[in-house]
């Protein structure tokens, strides 16, 4: 018998530490997904997984759906707006959903060079971490055509929560740099008290439920006040992706002629914990340059 209306297949680039969970969850909800990732490591885990893996962008590309997760604007710009890209083999009538966190202008432009093609773009970033990416509990803030929102929703639901259509394209990048601008003031903030109390010598764990039951509470105090207590310097979210979205939202509000003083303040803090090494430790790691500013240990 001819299943009715069956699933749409989907060309999935980058499975990362976001990527990976997200595949995962699509094939729970019964997705056909296609991987490609560059790191050969990578693919390795997803075969270990059971999961389909193709080792070039062209296998990615005959599928009504593609999603991409990278790292930052040129890895995205390679995939979709270089000769050497996806472009050529894509068909008319693909739905392409970038999920990267990159600089809003790029995906305007990336839509506009694909939409030549006939071909739709969603700039789709996500927030939630990977707790969110392996719960399908992510916020998802998209922008681009509503229609293409509209046909994009079954996926979308399968790997979110909170699925906002934000806009037209590129106004998804810029409600996920609103996000990563009170991101980095909520730890930059967290890290201030916290030295505080500790140069005070204060019961930091005391501070923190103290501090969740009172007007100061944040999904980062709730989330990572205990990494920080507990110098726990893991990564779901580096250091390095925190300061590349606040270079975006920077350049972005440079763009707009919009003076947003908190934010250098946060990217100088985020910079000074770059040159310490603290790249590719988790985004709490900032609390070390709060330690090295006040000579704490
Ligand atoms: P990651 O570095 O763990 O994963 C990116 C993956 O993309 C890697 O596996 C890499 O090999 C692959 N890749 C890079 N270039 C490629 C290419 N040209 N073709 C195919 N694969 C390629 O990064 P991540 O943490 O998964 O983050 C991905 C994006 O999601 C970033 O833009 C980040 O800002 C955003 N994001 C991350 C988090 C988080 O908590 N990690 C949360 C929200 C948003």
């Amino acid at each position: 018998m001819k299943v009715k209306n069956p699933k749409p297949t989907i060309g999935f680039i980058g499975a990362g530490n976001m990527g990976l969970p997200m595949v995962k969850n699509l094939i729970k909800k019964g997705f056909q997904v296609k991987v490609y990732d560059i790191n050969p490591k990578i693919t390795k885990r997803l075969d270990k997984d059971n999961i389909k893996s193709v080792n070039n962008l062209r296998a990615v590309a005959n599928n009504k759906f593609i999603i991409s997760i990278l790292p930052d604007t040129q890895d995205v710009e390679n995939v979709f707006s270089t000769d050497s890209g996806i472009n050529s083999y894509l068909k008319p009538g693909t739905i392409v959903i970038d999920m990267s966190t990159i600089s809003a202008t790029s995906a305007s432009e990336i839509g506009k060079i694909l939409q030549k093609q006939q071909i739709e773009f969603l700039d789709a970033p996500v927030s939630g971490g990977v707790k969110g990416a392996l719960n399908a509990s992510l916020s998802i803030m998209v922008g681009g055509k509503k229609d293409t929102y509209k046909k994009s929703l079954d996926i979308l639901n399968a790997i979110g929560e909170n699925i906002i259509y934000a806009g037209r394209l590129g106004m998804g990048q810029v409600f996920k740099m609103c996000n990563q601008i009170m991101v980095g003031s909520h730890i930059q903030a967290m890290c201030e008290a916290f030295a505080l109390c500790k140069s005070k010598g204060g019961d930091l764990k005391l501070l923190k439920e103290t501090l969740i039951g009172s007007s100061a509470n944040s999904w980062m105090l709730e989330n990572l006040g205990n990494d920080v207590i507990d110098k726990n310097e893991h990564a779901g979210f580096r250091i390095d992706l925190q300061l590349k979205d606040l270079k975006l939202a920077s350049e972005a509000a440079f763009e707009g002629g919009v003076p947003l003083p908190g934010l250098s303040l946060v990217l100088a803090l985020y910079l000074e914990a770059k040159a310490h090494n603290e790249g590719k430790n988790g985004n709490q790691s900032l609390f070390k340059t709060y330690d090295r500013m006040s000579n704490q240990k």
